[in-house]
């Protein structure tokens, strides 16, 4: 039977709040719920195209970092589907994303606190507990976590344009695949979601062919993630806790200057798009017309009959360019989300740098009693820093919040995840005897 009153109410049900579900399955010290409005587990459906992978290593699930031991684990995963031998022996170098979704869906279909297809419509605060509503019903918590995840971003000149079949955001890419047979498309953006769908439409076929490519980007060159040992000491929980006690000045210009240790292509999708282009035009003499236009910034869209023409700006001369294209594809990113069922509190919050201002335990540092929490997840990259949006830290983050919500001592933090010393040491440490 359903409770109405829960030590934790988790609104959304990606991997941020998966996670946390999943850590606290089967444990009765918090009571639990977990809310979703999709009908039922996907994650970014529209975007999950074949032979892509994963840009963290597997053991960067939902479980392994805070507990290696948990049924929910990827290993587990593996060997529950009787495929562990065999996907050694696969020895991939990356995993496969839609296997990663599938053990995600697998995570979710095994955990009876998880709800799809509840949406929550209000979280206000009635001087003693969290009161949600959602789309099916009412209840009570002393905590709340946020995981609702983030919005697509599309430039506001762009926006009042939108339409499924011909002008729309990377997110819904992969939904009706015939849209780009025999048309012009063109891709703004050249992060790795952008160099994916290039790839996809290199590759299609027949019916679904494009009959020209255009693959358009604000930066110099169409750059690789930087994954180097020293970039990936970046997420670390050390990091993470020094980034966070640096001056927000500092955060903003260490994101900028670091941009390419997460938003970067993968080597291996920069080079396939390289030899599938080689291949069209040495081998197949493809008719396809691919052009390649970085260091473009796009500044204007407007509709010309049945096409679409954009304007852009060359960065090196300054020069105006226009481009025409059947199909315009969004890949520029996205952006935090409004959180509008927190309405009736968004007034007890501390902000900075537009974000809701968080402790160092992910909670909203907020005007109401300090045992009751809202934690904010995926929503705090301007004060958590780069890994706060992807997968990296998301058991270890998981962890901290549980921990809070028992009440747990914080746990000590030792730097003994990462080799490089990002904070300076203590005059103690380094002076010298005299
Ligand atoms: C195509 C793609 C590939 C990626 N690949 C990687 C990768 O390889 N490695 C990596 O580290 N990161 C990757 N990322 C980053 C990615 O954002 C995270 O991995 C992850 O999805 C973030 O999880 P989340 O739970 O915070 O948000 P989301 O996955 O966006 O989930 C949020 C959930 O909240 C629900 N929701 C929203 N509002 C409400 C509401 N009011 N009520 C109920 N439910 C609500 C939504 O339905 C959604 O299910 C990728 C992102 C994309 C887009």
């Amino acid at each position: 039977m359903l409770n109405s009153h829960y030590r934790c109410v988790g609104v959304g049900c990606g991997p941020s709040n998966l996670s946390i579900a999943a850590l606290l399955h089967g444990q009765s010290a918090v009571t639990n719920i977990f809310f979703d409005m999709k009908p039922e587990f996907s994650w970014h459906e529209g975007m999950m195209l074949p032979d892509t992978s994963l840009q963290v290593s597997m053991f960067k699930d939902l479980v392994t970092l805070a507990d290696p031991t948990s049924r929910f684990s990827y290993v587990s995963y593996l060997h529950q589907h009787g495929r562990l031998l065999p996907f050694l022996n696969a020895r991939f170098e990356q995993i496969p994303r839609l296997e990663f979704a599938d053990y995600l869906k697998w995570v979710a279909s095994a955990n009876e606190n998880i709800h799809f297809g509840e949406k929550v419509e209000q979280v206000d605060f009635n001087g003693s507990h969290f009161v949600v509503e959602t789309s099916r019903r009412r209840v009570t918590s002393e905590n709340i976590v946020v995981g609702v995840g983030i919005s697509p971003l599309v430039p506001s000149f762009a926006r009042a344009n939108l339409n499924a079949d011909s002008h729309f955001h990377i997110h819904e890419f992969a939904k009706r695949p015939q849209r780009f047979g025999g048309r012009r498309v063109l891709v703004v953006g050249g992060g790795q979601s952008g160099a994916e769908a290039v790839l996809d439409l290199l590759r299609r076929t027949g019916q679904e062919e494009p009959s020209e490519v255009i693959w358009l980007s604000r930066r110099e060159n169409f750059y690789p993630i930087d994954d180097s040992p020293f970039a990936n000491d970046l997420f670390t929980p050390t990091h993470s806790n020094y980034f966070y006690d640096q001056s927000p000045e500092f955060r903003q210009d260490f994101l900028k200057r670091n941009v390419l240790a997460s938003d970067g292509i993968s080597e291996h999708t920069l080079r396939e798009i390289y030899q599938r282009i080689y291949v069209m035009r040495y081998i197949e003499h493809s008719p396809m017309r691919v052009r390649l236009m970085p260091f473009r910034d796009a500044q204007a869209v407007m509709r010309a009959g049945d096409a679409w023409v954009l304007k852009s700006q060359h960065l090196g001369n300054h020069a105006i360019e226009e481009f025409s294209a059947d199909v315009v594809v969004w890949a520029t990113g996205f952006r935090s989300t409004d959180y509008s069922f927190m309405r009736p509190l968004q007034a007890k919050f501390e902000r900075e740098e537009g974000e809701i201002r968080i402790d160092r335990d992910y909670a909203a540092v907020w005007d109401g009693p300090s045992d009751r929490n809202i934690f904010m997840l995926n929503a705090s990259r301007r004060q958590r820093g780069l890994p706060e949006p992807n997968l990296s830290l998301t058991a270890w983050r998981s962890q901290i919040v549980i921990d809070k919500m028992l009440g747990r001592p914080r746990r000590p933090e030792s730097s003994d995840d990462a080799f490089v010393n990002w904070a300076a040491s203590s005059f103690a440490e380094e002076s010298v005897p005299v």
